[in-house]
């Protein structure tokens, strides 16, 4: 996948000009960041593009988002949201410590639950908190 003109062509679906600025917004959650929160993105693409406003970056990230390329994560109890470029399936983990997020696969975690019958589920949002044990 070409991951530029992929951004490229989301963001001319969506009626807005692919510049420069927009596409290293995407670039940096798609390519070089790790469930980034949009401060982070700022902070990052300021380094090239020091004008960039809050405003293009989230309005990046939301087409972005609308686009199926990523998905915005809202953590629990901090409210802080972060953006995803993992599409797959997974859950994920917090660090208790290090406040990291790590993907977990779906497969790794085994779910049952009775509410098919109440429920169309569209999604299912796991957060485990926990350390690292050391001598892993
Ligand atoms: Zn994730």
């Amino acid at each position: 996948m070409d991951v530029q003109q992929t951004i490229i062509d989301a963001l001319k679906q969506a009626g807005i000009n692919a510049t420069a600025q927009r596409i290293a917004v995407g670039r940096y959650v798609l390519l070089e960041a790790d469930h980034p929160t949009a401060d982070e993105v700022k902070a990052a693409v300021d380094k090239v593009f020091p004008k960039i406003s809050m405003a293009t970056i989230y309005n990046t990230l939301h087409t972005l988002e609308k686009a199926g390329i990523l998905r915005a994560v809202k953590l629990p109890h901090t409210g802080r949201v972060v953006y995803d470029r993992n599409m797959e399936p997974h859950y994920h983990m917090i660090d208790e410590e290090s406040g990291t997020l790590t993907d977990l696969e779906a497969q790794r975690v085994k779910l049952q639950h009775e509410l098919d019958k109440e429920y169309d589920i569209h999604e299912v949002e796991i957060f485990f908190r926990g350390v690292r044990k050391t001598d892993q």
